[in-house]
């Protein structure tokens, strides 16, 4: 059956052919992408774009779906909704109405930078809320969690209890827990809390499809797969059965990895709707939380370096596994030193998948000069996300001053050295309450302003065309989601169509775009009603 979309105003991402109006697809396929006077005669359905914007559907490179799918039930501790530590203890109270006394109370996205105390909550504000009801808050950056004292009281943690490996239990200056845990001392209370069973969580990431298809998103990645004690490829295979559209391509927490029977090849296999893509591992914390591996040290009071979370050793581990099993590296890098340690690791060793990266690196806040070329030297993909800066610059202004934040994410310097580059959200891991919409990371890209108009380092600004092929061809090419990506002859036909031509928009409006329709295989899985 043929399907034969006419009058629209098509950007491809494909080099060879980047403007048509007109495109066919067969069964789930474009065949042919053009101009209409070029068309063969086919018969088919016809459909009227109506001189629409079409895009490539947008492949997010860095995600946490299942994260995001949560959190939308949890209480969202973001502007514009709560501004302040106390406005948070009241959003608090009003969530524990109507809440069982067994039940846990969840909040995400927290920023000190964005609360008018400017610091982060404690065990002592959470307790106002609630004493008797553990209470447990995700920073932003999503490796640190605030919790009351009934929290602490669960997980065991008092006075005595030693900073875990990899972690850290703040005190006061009695010793006492203030409720913040940073990094693997998040795990003990994390560990305490009641969990959802595969088909619960599955219908959540099911349910949530329909937002990422309002955001023109079509391929997801799942950037913290885990084994226990829910196996994440399972989870994503019946996600789908209940409805889950999005083409997923997985990466195992490398200590998941190694938990894994590898005895089914199926679960490589990139022709298939949900697969393991790749390892992933933690070379630092962030730049917000402080707890990035930077040099120079970050402003404030000593001198604090961030926290180193693997080693040479572990990275080749990690390499060589990915290398017999075919599939990608990734790995977690903020800071300079995270990142050289990455780059050096791999130097010119990063060779193990063809015509692919077989190692990227994530975020690359702070690359150093001798980063960029080694990586450009040795085909390590960066995948980066505009947002941050863009949603979090009073936490970077903090944490690193005016001009590293402007020199951090060079994106334009990356893409100059040769270096493949793809866009992405890492939503839920943002302080703002659309993480995980592709057209603010885009303006972000092109205009290098914060949301409320900071300069984040205009010449590292991008070209629009470039930014969306970042989010789309180069997505694909930097995740391997086999024939996505763009619209040429032999590639799925997941495409958008824009209300209003993006191309033609003011700079400063691009954020607010909204998707009109989208299409996965040429069929319509989401239209936005009109007004
Ligand atoms: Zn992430």
């Amino acid at each position: 059956m043929n399907r034969i979309f006419m009058n629209g105003k098509f950007f491809t991402a494909d080099q060879k052919n980047k403007e048509a109006n007109a495109m066919i697809v067969s069964n789930g396929i474009v065949t042919w992408v053009g101009k209409e006077e070029d068309m063969p005669p086919v018969q088919g359905e016809k459909y009227d774009l109506e001189g629409r914007r079409v895009l490539p559907g947008f492949i997010d490179a860095h995600l946490h779906p299942l994260l995001l799918a949560e959190t939308s039930k949890q209480l969202a501790c973001t502007p514009p909704g709560v501004t302040s530590i106390s406005g948070m203890v009241q959003a608090l109270k009003k969530r524990l109405k109507g809440q069982g006394p067994d039940s846990w109370i969840e909040g995400w996205g927290y920023d000190e930078g964005k609360l008018d105390e400017g610091r982060a909550p404690n065990r002592h504000d959470l307790d106002q809320a609630a004493s008797d009801i553990p209470i447990v808050l995700t920073r932003t950056c999503t490796h640190i969690l605030t919790v009351n004292s009934k929290a602490l009281e669960i997980a065991g943690i008092t006075r005595d209890t030693p900073d875990p490996p990899g972690g850290k239990i703040d005190r006061d200056k009695l010793g006492e827990p203030t409720g913040v845990l940073r990094e693997s001392a998040a795990d003990l209370v994390k560990s305490k809390m009641p969990v959802k069973s595969l088909e619960q969580k599955a219908a959540l990431l099911a349910e949530y499809s329909d937002t990422f298809l309002a955001k023109g998103v079509t391929g997801i990645t799942e950037m913290m797969g885990e084994h226990n004690p829910i196996d994440y490829y399972d989870l994503y295979k019946a996600a789908r059965k209940k409805g889950l559209k999005q083409r997923a391509a997985l990466y195992y927490n490398w200590d998941a990895f190694q938990q894994f029977d590898l005895h089914e090849p199926a679960i490589f296999d990139r022709e298939q709707p949900v697969y393991i893509a790749g390892i992933k591992l933690f070379a630092d914390g962030s730049i917000s939380g402080q707890t990035a591996w930077v040099n120079p040290a970050f402003l404030g009071d000593g001198e604090n370096f961030g926290i180193s979370t693997t080693c040479q050793e572990e990275l080749l581990a990690a390499g060589e596994a990915a290398k017999k099993y075919g599939i990608q590296l990734a790995v977690h890098a903020m800071g300079e030193q995270a990142i050289d340690q990455v780059v050096d690791t791999f130097y010119k060793k990063a060779d193990w998948l063809d015509g692919a990266p077989s190692v990227r690196i994530e975020h690359v806040s702070l690359p150093t000069e001798q980063a960029l070329r080694r990586a450009a030297e040795s085909g390590i993909a960066f995948v980066t996300q505009p947002i941050f800066l863009y949603a979090e610059i009073e936490s970077y202004l903090n944490n690193l001053g005016e001009e590293r934040s402007r020199k951090s994410y060079p994106v334009k310097a990356i893409l100059e050295k040769g270096i493949q580059v793809a866009f992405s959200s890492d939503a839920p891991a943002t302080a703002w309450d659309d993480p995980v919409n592709p057209f603010v990371g885009l303006e972000a890209a092109v205009n290098r302003k914060a949301y409320n108009g900071t300069d984040i380092g205009q010449e590292q600004g991008i070209p629009l065309e470039t930014a969306v092929e970042l989010y789309t061809k180069a997505a694909q090419e930097v995740t391997r989601i086999p024939f996505v990506g763009r619209l040429a002859p032999g590639y799925h036909a997941d495409f958008i169509v824009l209300e209003k031509d993006i191309f033609k928009a003011d700079k400063a409006e691009i954020s607010s775009m909204n998707v009109e329709e989208t299409y996965m295989g040429g069929e319509m899985v989401y239209q936005k009603t009109r007004v």
